[in-house]
This record gives structure tokens, C-alpha cells and sequence, in this order.
């Protein structure tokens, strides 16, 4: 007879009759998982495993990850050019010189006719760096628009506009080994467990072995709150005035590390001075905490041997998102917590490469960090490049955010996406719809041929994506990572860098100006590029990276100062010797007054509408919406909703509700849940046609991020729910 576990069946791990593992780097968020694909012996795709001496992942991979291999053959993918007169018209196949020739001279056309700035590109934070590299590249040194930007913009230009404020440089300055010599963290707005499983599994396993205080600001009870030893649930937008709360204490007790603020920062006195108004009686007024919780969390904090502050949307897709981030600055800089073990403000960021397009595409001024505006930067990368500096525009021009309303004026009238799609990601989505359809031209690049985007294309240009073609990656923690390739393109779809360089091909270009066709020559670029500078790359190679599994800059062929001496195997943290990037070497505390400019819920919209991620998507669906078990999940979007709240609307758990706000409407299922308070619902945002719909995005005045968190909402019931079922499923159809 059998007894407990005995009687259950063993978990059999189908033989896929793998030959061969390949290496890679995981292409969907950026906690960079090192991954190995199986390949068949008819040499397809079966099988994906996290690889075990990875530092980042040791061995893990989440349910993205573990199917990642199935995204070869999943359905939507581009398998040839697509061109059409119009709009409406039928889209028709094309040789790739067909769609290159009208792409080049529509915008060539656009430029001659309006000026060159009034061509644009977005592109996005998934494809490999020595793309964003090239296209770059393409965008300063030959097409010359200025009006140029990556969908980063809705994700982290909050973190890179803080990073650059307090510490003279963008640059996560931690790393995930922080987890293993912190004495507290404090996350803000991060639901670790969704966002990025495998670092909250870095994180759990730590606590396992030794407890330190986790302290979750959110106004959600998400996964992460659940395991918190303090949840803070805060008012929705309000981090700042927490924020300055938590130094006032700091301050008034006399818990800060005067000589680290005197010997490493500038700024004190005025930052001192506007923090005296943020006493916790007030700020509990504002932000929704208590004062007691706000004195122990300080004196928690500020007491820690180390500590360190992770964040996420919740603090940079605020109005106040550049804010957040140079508050959580302060209160490392006041506590000492920058650059040494445990001690760190760490931005988890999002899509997988949006650390390398910070780093090398461009798209906020010149290669490796380099800006527009600083004459030595333009004459070197115009040197390097072989074009002349005086083609370069004197400062950065636009972000996706500004881009968007700018077609609606007309100064805009061409653009070309790359692999994103505003349709699902940007706020107001009838508003976007309009915007779209009033372009003269716009071509999209993207592996999926049915992105929703491209119903407003007039060329279409299909790519490779992820392991289909070879390059770097960078991840949270300036960890460069590689991708082989390990699978062909479909029919006759073509990797990034090819559509690049045949496009600069068809323009004219400067005598001498190369555009390398493989990409370990554009790494070589950018290794000569980078050397000296504090995101050195220039002790690095393919064959290096992959054997340690990723390499973390500064990593030099040299003494490098950023490093603090040698770094030939990377380096884990940065301004550890307390030397910032400003000229004078000094972090600067920077004082933050509040102001409350967010739409607020009132008698009309009574409800702060939030939105977020579930484990099994990312982003708009385009890849996770195509796999099996992804769907399976998580097929469809729902709303958590108080019990109390909808009961006293009359909903029950499983009924569809309308949710409206002023920009429009959305019909979802409603989960009863006390995840979310009474005034609050919330809804993952993967969805097309659904939480863009509502929201109304206004914008950070540093990083020009919209607020996705925090709009107004009603909640109505449905009446007809067998109707409401009927339309929602056609909605989620693909
Ligand atoms: Fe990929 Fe992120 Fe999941 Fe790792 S945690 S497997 S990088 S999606």
C-alpha cells in the first residue's frame, strides 16, 4: 500500500530529444536571466533552462522565460515587407528594395518638404545594443532629425532624469549582490514577485539565510506587501512628500552621516531647509501614513549598518517621477548608502535592453553618455563617425511623449516605430488613434506583422526578433549579457542591424562613414568608444561576456577610474570612493517641494484608477499574448475591486463592470479582492483596448514620463453580462 507522497506521480520531464544547448540572454525584462535554448536534431527550438553558474539567475528562469522558446514559431510574425497607398488600403506584399526605396524617399521627401526634424523615430528598449548602436548612428550622423526617442520614455526616463540630477550621470549605481549585505530595504512602488520573479527569488533566498527589515511602500497590498514587515499604503502620487517626511526625521534626530554629506555632496542647506516643512504630522496629512510609522520607518532606515531603496513604476510613472527618484537619492546620500555592499539606490528597470539604449542609441544625445550640448562630445563622436559636428542639433530634441502631440500640430509628419506600439502602450488610446491617422507616412518595424500599431501603417518592415540574430544586452545592474543566435528568421524577415544599414545605404552619406554588417565589429565600436568613460566597455568580448555569464561596466583592458583600479571582470558598484559625475566630483542633495498636480477622484469619478503587471505577460502582449501557457494563465484583463466597494455598486465577484473615465470607457471583469482599498481599482495594463483607454498620462516636467498610475474613475455595473461576456472575448481574440 501506498502512502502520502508515495502514491502521488513523480513530475516526468518530457524527453524533447535536445542535441544541443545554445546560449542567450532572456529578451523580456531586465533582470537579464542567462538562458540556454535546446535545439533538436532537426535543429528547432524545444526546450529553455536557466543556466546554472549564471550569477543573475543560477539556474532560474520564470514562466516568460521557460517558454521563451516557443516565441520561433509563434503566430502574428512578419514573414515579408508590406506596403500599401493608403491606410485603409489592403496591405501587399513587397521585395525588401520596394519597402527600403519608399521608406528612404518619403523620408527624404518629408524633410526636403518640412524641415529635417519634422521626420521622427521611436524605438524601444528590446532590441540588442550595438542596434540601438547603429540605429543612432543612422538617426544623428545621416537622416538628422533631432526628433528622435525610444518608448523608454513611458518606462524609465524618471529613473535616468533622477540618476542624472543627484549623481551627474544616468547609472544604476547597485547590484542584485546588495541583497546578500543589506540591513533593510525599502521598495517603492515594486511588486517584485510579478515584475521581476527571479530577482525577488535573489532576494527571498538571502532572507532565508539572514532576516533584515522589508519595508513596501505601495498603495496596493500587492505579493510584495504581503511578505513586507511594513506596508506602507500611501496615497497614490504622494512619494515625495514621504520621501522628504523620512529625511526630515532622519535630520531632526540627528541619524544622518554628516560626514558623508559634507565630504561627498552639495546642496545641504537649502535641502535642510525645505525638509524642516515636511514634519510627519503634516506629511501623514498628505501621503496618507501615519506619523509613528513614518519616525520608525526613518529611524529603521537610517540605523540600518546598510540600506538600500529599490524602486519601479509606481515611482517613476508619476507626475512627479524624477522627483521620487532624486528623494530616494537623498535619503541614500543623507544615510551613506551609495556605493558600498548593501547600500545602493537601485532602479529595477523594464524591457530587457533598456539599460543599452540608455547607454548607446542616441536617442537623449550622442553615444556612451555623451551629450549634444557638450562641444568636446560632439567633436569626438563626429571624429569617430567621420561626419561633421556642426550636423549634430545643439541640444536633444523631443520624447515619445512630445512626439505624439507634435504629429497633431503637424510639425510632425513622419515616423517610424521600432519595435513598439503606442496603440496598447501610450495613455488615451482615442487620442493616439486620431494622431496616428494623421501622418503622411509611417513605416513600422516590428517581428509581429498584427502589432496593433501597424493598422495605421503604410510600410511595414519585418524583423528578427530576440535569438533570431546576435548581440548584447545590458540588465538592471549594468550587467552586459549576450545573445547567440539560435534560431533563423521567419521567410524572409531580417534582424535589426540589416534593416539599419540597408536604410543608411539609400541616403547620402559622409565620405568614409562605415556601417558594419556584423554585429561583434559594432561591438568593437562601441568598445573603443566607451573606454575611459565610466560605462567602459572596453575590457570585454563575446567569448569573455558569455563566460562569465555577463560582465558588469566599468569593465576595462585598464586601470580605469571609475572602477577604482583594475576591472578587467566588471564592476559591482559604482562611486564606491564617494566621486560622483559632476565636475566637481560631488553628489547633489536637491530640495523637493510638493505640489499636488495629479487628477484627483472627486463625485464624479470617485475611484484612483492603478495599473500594473501580472507574472505571465509583458508589456503589450505582442510576444506573451502568442504563447500557450502565458494565455492560459492570464487569458483576459480584470479589475480588482474592494468587497465593500462593490457591493455598495451592486457587482459581484466574476461580474463584467464598465469602468469610465473622462477619456473613455472599458468593460472588464471584476475581482473582489482587499488588495486594493476602498477607492481604488486596479487593472493590469497588457491589454489592448482596455486601461489606455482610460488613462490620461500627464506628464513629469524632468522626464516627460506620463502618470499612468493615477487618474479618476467611475465604476458602473453591467447589466447584461451575458453580453458583456460575448464582447469581451471577441475584444481578446488574436
Ligand atoms: Fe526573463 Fe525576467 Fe523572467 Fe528572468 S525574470 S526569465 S529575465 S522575464
Amino acid at each position: 500500500m501506498l502512502f502520502g507522497r508515495d502514491k502521488k506521480n513523480p513530475i516526468k520531464i518530457a524527453d524533447k530529444g535536445v542535441v544541443e544547448w545554445k546560449y542567450a540572454t532572456c529578451g523580456y525584462c531586465s533582470t537579464g536571466c542567462s538562458i540556454e535554448v535546446g535545439i533538436d536534431r532537426k535543429g528547432k527550438a524545444v526546450a529553455s533552462r536557466g543556466v546554472a553558474d549564471a550569477d543573475v539567475n543560477r539556474g532560474k528562469l520564470c514562466i516568460k522565460g521557460i517558454f521563451e522558446h516557443e516565441l520561433f514559431e509563434s503566430a502574428g510574425r512578419g514573414t515579408t515587407p508590406l506596403m500599401r497607398e493608403h491606410r485603409w488600403d489592403a496591405f501587399t506584399p513587397v521585395s525588401w528594395d520596394a519597402a527600403l526605396d519608399r521608406t528612404a524617399s518619403e523620408i527624404q521627401r518629408i524633410q526636403t518638404a518640412y524641415g529635417r526634424d519634422a521626420f521622427s523615430i521611436v524605438s524601444t528598449g528590446q532590441i540588442m545594443t550595438e542596434e540601438f548602436y547603429t540605429l543612432g548612428k543612422l538617426a544623428r550622423g545621416v537622416i538628422g532629425t533631432n526628433n528622435y526617442d525610444g518608448n523608454t520614455t513611458l518606462c524609465m526616463s524618471s529613473a535616468v532624469s533622477g540618476y542624472k540630477r543627484s549623481f551627474g550621470s544616468d547609472g544604476p549605481p547597485g547590484c542584485y549582490d546588495d541583497f546578500e549585505h543589506t540591513d533593510c530595504l525599502l521598495a517603492f512602488g515594486s511588486n517584485l514577485p510579478e515584475q521581476h520573479p527571479v530577482i525577488f527569488w535573489r532576494l527571498r533566498d538571502t532572507l532565508e539565510r539572514r532576516r533584515f527589515p522589508i519595508i513596501v511602500v505601495d498603495p496596493r497590498v500587492t505579493m510584495f506587501a504581503q511578505m513586507a514587515d511594513v506596508h506602507l499604503p500611501i496615497e497614490p502620487g504622494t512619494d515625495v512628500v514621504l520621501l522628504n517626511a523620512l529625511a526630515h526625521v532622519i535630520l531632526d534626530e540627528g541619524l544622518a552621516d554628516k560626514s558623508y554629506i559634507d565630504a561627498f555632496t552639495d546642496g545641504f542647506d537649502d535641502f535642510r531647509a525645505l525638509v524642516a516643512q515636511y514634519d510627519p504630522q503634516t506629511a501623514s496629512r498628505i501621503c496618507g501614513i501615519d506619523e509613528d510609522t513614518i519616525r520608525n520607518v526613518a529611524r529603521t532606515y537610517a540605523k540600518a549598518g546598510a540600506a538600500m531603496t529599490i524602486w519601479t513604476m509606481g515611482i517613476n510613472q508619476s507626475t512627479h517621477g524624477s522627483d521620487g527618484v532624486v528623494g530616494i537619492n537623498n535619503l541614500n546620500l543623507i544615510t551613506g548608502n551609495i556605493g558600498k555592499p548593501g547600500g545602493s539606490s537601485l532602479s529595477i528597470t523594464g524591457q530587457c535592453n533598456a539599460m543599452g539604449t540608455r547607454e548607446w542609441s542616441s536617442c537623449s544625445g550622442l553615444p556612451g553618455y555623451r551629450a549634444l550640448e557638450k562641444p568636446q562630445d560632439r567633436d569626438e563622436i563626429a571624429r569617430f563617425w567621420g561626419v561633421d559636428p556642426a550636423f549634430f542639433p545643439d541640444k536633444r530634441g523631443m520624447f515619445m511623449t512630445d512626439i505624439l502631440p507634435a504629429i497633431e500640430t503637424g510639425q510632425i509628419r513622419g515616423l517610424w516605430l521600432v519595435a513598439t506600439n503606442p496603440m496598447t502602450s501610450m495613455p488615451n488610446t482615442a487620442r493616439i488613434r486620431k494622431t496616428l491617422e494623421k501622418l503622411e507616412f509611417l513605416v513600422v518595424q516590428d517581428a509581429y506583422r498584427d502589432v496593433e500599431t501597424n493598422e495605421y501603417a503604410h510600410v511595414y518592415l519585418p524583423a528578427a526578433l530576440w535569438a533570431e540574430k546576435e548581440g548584447c544586452m545590458t540588465n538592471t545592474e549594468r550587467r552586459v549579457n549576450l545573445i547567440r543566435k539560435v534560431s533563423e528568421p521567419p521567410g524572409d524577415a531580417k534582424a535589426d542591424l540589416w534593416i539599419f544599414n540597408q536604410l543608411a545605404s539609400r541616403f547620402t552619406r559622409a565620405d568614409g562613414m562605415e556601417f558594419p554588417d556584423q554585429a561583434e565589429q559594432v561591438f568593437d565600436e562601441i568598445r573603443q568608444l566607451s573606454r575611459g568613460r565610466m560605462l567602459d566597455y572596453s575590457g570585454m568580448s563575446y567569448d569573455k561576456i558569455e563566460q562569465h555569464r555577463g560582465l558588469q561596466w566599468p569593465c576595462s583592458d585598464g586601470p580605469s577610474e571609475w572602477a577604482g583600479g583594475d576591472s578587467g571582470d566588471g564592476t559591482r558598484r559604482l562611486y564606491a570612493d564617494g566621486r560622483f559625475a559632476f565636475p566637481d566630483g560631488k553628489a547633489r542633495l536637491i530640495a523637493l517641494p510638493f505640489v499636488d498636480n495629479n487628477e484627483r477622484p472627486d463625485e464624479e469619478y470617485p475611484f484612483w484608477f492603478n495599473s500594473g503587471r501580472v507574472v505571465e505577460h509583458f508589456h503589450t502582449r505582442t510576444r506573451t499574448g502568442k504563447v500557450g501557457n502565458q494565455n492560459k494563465f492570464s487569458p483576459t484583463p480584470y479589475m480588482e475591486m474592494n468587497p465593500d466597494a462593490a457591493q455598495e455598486l451592486g457587482i459581484r465577484h466574476g461580474e463584467y463592470a464598465r469602468v469610465v473615465s473622462r477619456r473613455g470607457d472599458a468593460v472588464v471583469m471584476v475581482q473582489t479582492t482587499q488588495r486594493v482599498p476602498n477607492d481604488m481599482v486596479f487593472v493590469p495594463f497588457h491589454f489592448h483596448d482596455c486601461v489606455n483607454r482610460l488613462t490620461l498620462g500627464l506628464l513629469d516636467p524632468h522626464s516627460r514620463q506620463p502618470a499612468f498610475k493615477q487618474c479618476a474613475a467611475r465604476i458602473e455595473p453591467i447589466a447584461d453580462q451575458a453580453a458583456a461576456a460575448v464582447r469581451n472575448k471577441a475584444a481578446r481574440a488574436y
